[in-house]
């Protein structure tokens, strides 16, 4: 009787779905690219042939893959580039995990690569630096939005641009639409940051991102750990840096930054202070051996990395790749921490989804592994909100594609308005966001639904 009952309650084995995650690239994946065909794995693994090599213009990419696509593409692509708001940069690395076979819905290629048969009408609300990080800072590179802690942008270059980069204000080259603002780059600058930070002693944890951390040199690393670990009230840092996804064989082959950043966390820890790496997946199509390799040697350190995402239509926006990229990352010891939404960054609506795709994506993907393991879904409100859950809208009209957020802890008695993508909504909604009056009351509605305050902050 007893076994009887015990068979029923037994588990069935689970299906090869489960274990999809543990399915990691192998191999010298990047002999398939007739650029890299001859290249050796000591050569692919280094860290500065794969900065010297990586591609910035349309003639380069079509030296590198060649006859892999049609010449057609070449052509979508180089409108693409033209009318791209980020300059574009693509380590080899990142070329190598490309499906050339299926370049337009391939969620490397959709990332990093523009292509003008794709882009969307902008949300006619659409604003550079819709996060108004310019607004909150106080000197130049440096965000103090959220009481405790704060954003320091000490460079404004990445080993990769990404086609969605919410700074898309300031990282970079200027492009033929885009001009720059200027970050701290200066020592000078830096000294003000660091000066600023010390004279706030409610600032306890400190992002250095960029630009993006990788791009430091070694000695800066140390001096930029060094200086913000002598302020007694800083506890807390995070080096912000994609790397680990876009070109993990840094981990392996720059010893000097790898050092250095293990140098920092170290002397964080004797000092009791947590120093810790943010790092920027999306697609599990971005993890081989080598992110599993270089993951081991931090692991092997001590040192936490976290990972943030972004939603991005093409590339993670179905249930089953965030899953299988939450399980991937789990697998290598990277903490999936946040999923954002993608922000009101213009000229990629392409790459936007509806915050109720975040809903349906974060439902099926909790439960799916350790709860420490599973993302939060956060939408940062444009106009200065900060983080919210995306879930915690105070209103949310899918039809007009319209949430209302606030943040009592971070703007209080101000409300935020976030868009869904304007190419996702019913014709007759799109052609009322045109009429700018029309538009304004559509809002001023939503924030009315939502109670509390009447007004909003616009993005
Ligand atoms: C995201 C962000 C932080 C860090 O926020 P966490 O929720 O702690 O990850 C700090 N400052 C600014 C301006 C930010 O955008
Ligand atoms: S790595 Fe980060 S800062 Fe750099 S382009 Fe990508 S999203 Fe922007």
């Amino acid at each position: 009787m007893e076994t009887i009952v015990r068979e029923a309650h037994r588990k069935p084995p689970a299906g090869p779905e489960a274990l999809e995650h543990r399915n990691i690239r192998q191999g010298e994946f990047w002999r398939a690219i007739p650029k890299y065909r001859d290249v050796d794995e000591a050569t692919f693994l280094d860290h500065i042939w794969q900065g010297q090599q990586s591609v910035k213009s349309p003639e380069e990419l079509l030296e590198t893959v060649k006859d892999l696509v049609e010449p057609s593409f070449f052509d979508d692509a180089r409108e693409g580039f033209r009318r791209a708001p980020m300059a574009v940069r693509v380590s080899p690395y990142m070329i190598a995990s490309v499906d050339w076979t299926k370049p337009y819905s391939d969620p490397i290629r959709t990332q990093f690569i523009p292509v003008a048969s794709t882009l969307r009408p902008d949300h006619p609300r659409l604003v550079l630096d819709s996060l108004h990080e310019l607004e909150d800072s106080p000197v130049p590179g440096l965000t103090h939005r959220y009481v405790d802690k704060a954003l320091f942008l000490p460079l404004n270059v990445c080993p990769v641009y990404c086609r969605f980069c919410t700074r898309s204000y300031a990282i970079g080259s200027d492009t033929d639409v885009v001009e720059k603002v200027s970050l701290a780059k200066t020592p000078k600058q830096w000294q003000d940051a660091f000066a600023y930070i010390s004279s706030r002693p409610e600032l306890e944890d400190i992002v250095i991102s960029g630009g993006d951390s990788y791009q430091l040199a070694p000695k800066n690393v140390t001096a930029i750990g060094d200086a913000l670990l002598a302020i007694p009230h800083v506890r807390r840092m995070r080096f912000a840096t994609k790397g680990p996804a876009v070109m993990p064989m840094k981990i392996l082959t720059d010893h000097a930054w790898t050092d250095a950043i293990t140098g920092v966390v170290d002397k964080g820890r004797r000092l009791g202070k947590e120093v810790v790496i943010h790092t920027h997946f999306n697609s599990p199509r971005e993890i081989s051996w080598i992110t599993q390799k270089a993951m081991n040697v931090l692991f092997e350190r001590g040192i936490t990395v976290r990972n943030q995402s972004v939603l991005i239509r093409g590339v993670n926006d179905d249930p089953h790749t965030m899953q299988l990229l939450v399980r991937q990352l789990g697998y290598l010891h990277v903490h999936p921490y946040y999923v954002y939404m993608h922000d009101l960054v213009k000229g990629v609506e392409d790459l936007r989804t509806p915050i109720q795709t975040a809903l349906d994506v974060e439902k099926f993907v909790r439960g799916s592994t350790a709860g420490f393991n599973t993302p939060t879904f956060v939408c940062d409100a444009p106009g200065g909100g900060g983080k919210r859950d995306v879930h915690s809208f105070d209103y949310y009209d899918r039809r007009t594609g319209i949430a209302v957020y606030s943040a009592p802890s971070v703007k209080p008695g101000k409300h935020f308005v976030y868009f869904d993508p304007i190419d996702t909504l019913d014709p007759d909604v799109v052609e009322r966001w045109h009429i700018p009056q029309v538009a304004e009351a559509m809002i001023a509605e939503a924030v009315a639904h939502a109670g509390g305050a009447r007004s909003y902050v616009p993005a």
